[in-house]
């Protein structure tokens, strides 16, 4: 009986946790809250990531680790790779977690980037958009998601108040200052390394954010097929130079048609969940089949499908499970704002057929504005 360990014990967990059961897997959550919502479904290690003791006993009880969740200390992670196997390896997690690492590496292999500069200080914060040119983002390094650790520069007056916001970051977790990109359409590669370097990708996922978090995803996006193959061409370099193990998503914007890359994220990814229901093998499977080192399944999509992400609190599910290919996932997390509670997908054979049920059950939920951009994708 193989048991894998995951770090963090959130819905990321808890989805690997279920796509494992028919693998006949074992699982041990490590997660700092009592309540993370994994440990639903798997039994679940309180402890700080930071706590050789805690680490020790986890890692005494699994075979192979991995992440749930991206900002697990890089010490933590290599502390643990001395005493089990730890996928995907801790320097890859650690270039992810650094977005001047991770955006200086996208350079060195060829992947568009918007502009972007490192800032130490107030004086560093003129240089550095003086070089990039308003408006541009202030982000901090680390620790960032969601668009959390972000403020928006426009005009000249907004340095003082991103410093003001920011500046005390700079000394802790660094600051990024990064061109702003007016993308006509944000896009993800969720894509799968293997430990024998085998490579797959999802079909490219068109995403649409509000207020910095994800909202909707669509698979496959409505995109030309050069693009889907570029963006999972620099999916693939990326993995191979990083000797990446596992599930990732590599973040894109598209303006005039170019691709730049925004950021990945080395984990399974919210823009992967509709690989669930929408793909022959889900990111969560296909993710403990690379850490396993077992054959990775097919990506291939099955049909299309929309993913709509429950934000603060759960809707009424009836709309939803009454939609033919409708299909729900609830985390278990009590309501609080902002906090991914759950997420739908629909599910249909073509793209008409998936709008015309976005459309439907978009207004029973009284969810209008969050379908109405996937919609009309799928009618362009
Ligand atoms: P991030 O935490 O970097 O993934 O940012 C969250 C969201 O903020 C992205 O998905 C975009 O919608 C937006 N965003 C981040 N960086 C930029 C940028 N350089 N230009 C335009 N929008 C951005």
């Amino acid at each position: 009986m193989t048991t894998v360990g995951i770090l963090g014990g959130g819905q990321l967990a808890r989805m690997l946790a279920l796509a494992g059961a028919p693998l006949g897997l074992r699982f041990l959550v490590m997660d700092t809250a009592a309540d993370a919502c994994a440990g639903q479904c798997a039994p679940l290690l309180v402890g700080d990531y930071r706590d050789e003791a805690a680490l020790a006993e986890f890692a005494s009880r699994v075979d192979v680790a991995t992440f749930d969740f991206e900002n697990v200390p890089a010490e933590s992670a290599r502390w643990l790779s001395e005493r089990v196997p730890v996928f995907p390896n801790p320097d890859a997690l650690a270039v992810a977690q650094d977005r001047l690492a991770e955006k200086t590496l996208f350079r060195d292999l060829g992947i568009p980037v918007p502009a972007f500069a490192d800032v130490d200080s107030r004086a560093g914060l003129d240089a550095a958009v003086a070089r990039v040119g308003l408006p541009c983002i202030l982000k901090t390094r680390r620790l960032g998601y969601d668009g959390k650790g972000q403020f928006r520069l426009r005009e000249p007056a907004d340095l003082d108040r991103a410093w003001d916001a920011l500046g005390a970051q700079a000394g802790k977790v660094g600051l990024i200052v990064e061109a702003f990109v007016p993308f006509e359409r944000e896009y993800s590669v969720v894509a799968v390394r293997g430990r024998d370097g085998a490579f797959r990708a999802w079909p490219l996922t068109a995403n649409w954010h509000v207020d910095g978090v994800l909202s909707a995803s669509l698979a496959p996006a409505a995109a030309p097929g050069a693009l889907a193959r570029e963006a999972q061409a620099h999916a693939c370099a990326l993995a191979e130079r990083l000797d990446y193990v596992g599930a990732f998503a590599l973040e894109l914007f598209c303006r005039d048609g170019r691709l730049l890359a925004n950021e990945m994220a080395p984990r399974v990814h919210n823009s992967g969940h509709w690989t669930i229901e929408g793909a022959e093998t889900s990111q969560f499977e296909n993710h403990l089949r690379a850490v396993l080192g077992l054959p990775l399944g097919a990506t291939d999509a099955r049909g299309n499908a929309c993913m709509l992400n429950w934000i603060g609190a759960m809707p009424d599910p009836l709309p939803v499970l009454a939609a033919s290919g409708g299909h729900w996932h609830d985390y278990g997390k009590a309501p609080r704002e902002g906090r991914k509670v759950g997420h739908a997908t629909l599910r249909a054979d073509d793209a008409a057929a998936l709008a015309a049920t976005l459309a439907q059950v978009g207004a029973a939920l009284g969810r209008e504005p969050q379908v109405a951009p996937v919609v009309a994708a799928l009618s362009a």
